[in-house]
């Protein structure tokens, strides 16, 4: 290819989970809400699109933010083991499985302790602002023993 638009419609996979021409950011800003060790990737978004599609990676016992919104998620773990907090319940997760987070449910994606966490993330391009759980929230969550035990690894 030499046409420069075409250059730019194509982002090779450069290496281990980057892609040429994507640039790699911080999650979010630091302080904003509770989380670790992650980053992010925007893959696609366009005006003329109603969604984005990103990429998330957490090293080895990072953590996305406990939250919950609007918003729904359309998940797909690229590399990686871990656990995903989804409402009420904590399920395991691994390559290729796809996870549907519904409105207003509570998530939160932990990596395993030996190795980094990846996932596509398919998201609404206009989204209203993540909640983050109350004191009494997160007391009530905790009263479950697998979601306390999530929660606290
Ligand atoms: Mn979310």
């Amino acid at each position: 290819m030499t046409d420069k638009s075409d250059d730019q419609k194509l982002h090779r996979l450069a290496k281990d989970y980057r892609w040429d021409g994507v640039t790699r950011m911080p999650y979010k800003e630091e302080g904003a809400a509770p989380f670790k060790a992650i980053s992010r990737q925007i893959l696609h978004s366009d005006p003329s699109l109603d969604g984005e599609l990103r990429y998330f990676e957490m090293d080895a016992g990072g953590y996305s933010t406990l939250e919950r919104h609007e918003h729904v998620h359309g998940v797909m773990i690229l590399r990686g083991h871990g656990k995903c907090l989804l409402g009420d319940k904590v399920v395991d997760v691994g390559p290729h499985d796809l996870v549907s987070i519904p409105a207003w449910t509570w998530h939160q994606f932990r990596a395993s302790k030996s190795e980094p966490l990846g996932f596509l993330c398919l998201v609404n391009a206009k989204r209203d602002k993540p909640q983050l759980p109350t004191e009494d929230e997160l007391r009530a969550m905790k009263a479950d023993k697998d979601v306390a035990a999530f929660l606290e690894s």
